[in-house]
């Protein structure tokens, strides 16, 4: 070997092999070949059991891709051999220690790959390194699977559970959060009772025994099932969801109610029907002082708007709570006014709310950041757009695991 080979060797790092040949391949891009040949002296190893094979069977040439040398695609032609295994009895493939078992790639080069999927989209990477799209799907997703395999739910005492839409909202599927670490638990297809009572399998019933809170949306689906399964669970309503179903029947619904009672006035028909996300938004979160301008002459302009903008705003402040009886009062209050105002979707959106109750004033005792949710529901828009492109539900939910490891 002259002294560039054994450069590139110790650089290459193909511990048991030599290089023979290296060859450069013109094109767009580059590629170069590199031919590795089993040292003499190295000892060989079964692939199946692990242990030191006796001899070897019959040659065999394979070809791998390593990480790229410089900007070329680099391809191993590796020289390697079938063995022959006393322990196990026959012919077997040679194992190879810096490529796992059936790849097509050397370890590190997958690990490369692995470590950019869980921030970048695999079309990115696929074309980045110049490897098919599958190839990545295919080490991601079996990474993924070693991690989430099995979930620890020894420690489990409060979660939190909703539903989001799969496949433009044809057909849904539930998660489960562990709020206090950050932890997504369990999903699953379907949003039916059904669908849920599978988690509760999972969790086994002395993990339901422990459970001693659940977050969700005003469902009663959800409820019934966690009070089937969780005997000394209280439920509590997440903010996020009621302000949501407030924006939507409520804030939306006066909005267009009030857009068409101004039929006759062009202009402040056209302010109050553009002004759906200046009202949906929170205050504070309008970027300049135009858009507050533009908010309070909107609602200054408007008596059922302001009421009912008002009162989504007081509506929040029910989960700042820490006493049950202030929030009772609070909300005593607040439903009043809701009654009081005359206005349709406001008073239809407080009786419905009315026998969900408890639910709200739970949280006083559970004061729970359920912004966990709101970030969830987030994150899965984001890993749908970019990991998603596929039918593949299971990969599709270890991708949602992954990004709420704990
Ligand atoms: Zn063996």
């Amino acid at each position: 070997m002259d002294r560039d080979e054994e450069l590139l060797t110790s650089l290459g790092g193909w511990s048991g092999f030599e290089i023979v040949d290296v060859e450069r391949r013109e094109g767009a891009p580059e590629e170069i070949w590199i031919t590795l040949r089993r040292k003499e002296e190295a000892p060989l190893y079964c692939g199946a059991c692990g242990r030191e094979a006796s001899r070897v069977h019959e040659h065999q040439e394979r070809v791998v891709r390593d990480l790229p040398l410089f900007d070329a695609h680099t391809y191993l032609k590796i020289e390697s051999c079938r063995v022959w295994c006393d322990h196990c009895g026959g012919p077997k493939r040679q194992q190879i220690d810096w490529i796992d078992d059936q790849q097509r790639l050397t370890r590190r080069f997958a690990e490369s790959i692995l470590s950019l999927c869980s921030h970048v989209a695999i079309s990115h990477i696929a074309r980045f390194f110049g490897v098919h799209w599958h190839t990545v799907k295919r080490l991601d997703k079996r990474r993924l699977r070693e991690r989430f395999s099995c979930t620890d739910y020894s420690d489990v005492r409060v979660i939190g559970v909703d539903e989001f839409a799969l496949h433009k909202g044809h057909r849904y599927a539930t998660v489960v959060v562990e709020p206090s670490r950050r932890r997504v638990l369990w999903v699953g297809k379907g949003r039916d009772r059904r669908s849920f009572r599978r988690f509760f399998r999972e969790l086994g019933a002395d993990g339901c025994a422990r459970i001693e809170a659940v977050v969700m949306d005003q469902s009663t689906t959800y409820e019934l099932e966690v009070r089937q399964h969780c005997p000394k669970a209280e439920i509590i309503f997440d903010l996020f969801h009621i302000v949501a179903k407030y924006g939507r029947e409520v804030i939306d619904r006066v909005r267009v109610d009030e857009a068409n009672r101004l039929r006759d006035d062009r202009a402040a028909r056209r302010v109050v029907k553009s002004s759906r996300w200046l009202l949906l938004r929170n205050r504070d979160s309008l970027a300049n002082e135009e858009q507050q301008v533009r908010l309070d002459e909107l609602l200054a302009a408007n008596q059922a708007l302001m009421t009912t903008y008002v009162l989504r705003d007081d509506l929040k402040q029910l989960w700042r709570y820490r006493h049950r009886g202030y929030a009772k009062r609070a909300w005593d209050g607040w439903y009043q006014r809701a009654i009081d105002s005359g206005i349709e979707p406001l008073m239809r959106f407080a009786e419905r709310l009315k026998p969900y109750l408890h639910g709200i004033l739970a949280h006083t005792r559970w004061p729970l950041h359920t912004s966990l949710i709101e970030g969830i529901n987030n994150r899965i828009k984001v890993i749908k757009r970019t990991a998603y492109g596929f039918r593949d539900d299971e990969y599709f939910f270890l991708k949602i695991k992954a990004a709420f490891p704990g």
